[in-house]
């Protein structure tokens, strides 16, 4: 386990930067946290440290937003607003989880019962002691 603390956007950006950076094809990065502690602002570093050149969103409308353009495929999930997890059955989940790629899934909590033994947890969590942009992300 490690933990960072980060104190500002740009740092927790720069932490998704370098794990994406050293990201291996096959591995599953679970984002959990609040909404608006940074998970997306996470994501959007690693997308960047893959080598993903354009913008990089929550992709809460439609859970699974792909991108190609990195030295690997990007699958980024957003299940904050998954009704049941059959329906990651129906977006083709295996396919991303065990496939060529790496998958960021950002409320993984939400998925508990489907996530692979080896995934990577990332959480994210305020401290309001330690002031607003303060973060504590815990990986492991
Ligand atoms: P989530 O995806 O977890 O709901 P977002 O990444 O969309 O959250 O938003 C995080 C918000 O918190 C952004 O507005 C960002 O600017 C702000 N913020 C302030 N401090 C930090 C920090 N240390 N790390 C990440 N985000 C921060
Ligand atoms: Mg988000």
């Amino acid at each position: 386990m490690k933990i960072y603390e980060t104190a500002s956007p740009q740092e927790t950006w720069q932490l998704g930067y370098d794990m994406g950076k050293c990201a291996a094809a096959g591995q599953v990065y679970c984002l959990d946290g609040d909404l608006g502690t940074g998970k997306t602002v996470f994501a959007q570093g690693f997308a960047a440290g893959l080598g993903v050149a354009g913008p990089v969103n929550s992709p809460t409308f439609t859970i699974l937003q792909v991108y190609e353009e990195g030295r690997m495929p990007l699958y980024h999930f957003d299940v904050y607003r998954i009704g049941d997890v059959e329906e990651m059955d129906e977006i083709g989940y295996e396919d991303c989880f065990y496939g060529e790629g790496v998958c960021l899934v950002e409320w993984s909590e939400l998925v508990r019962e489907i996530l692979p033994e080896g995934a990577v947890h990332v959480r994210i969590e305020k401290d309001v002691e330690k002031g607003f942009d303060y973060r504590r992300i815990t990986v492991l």
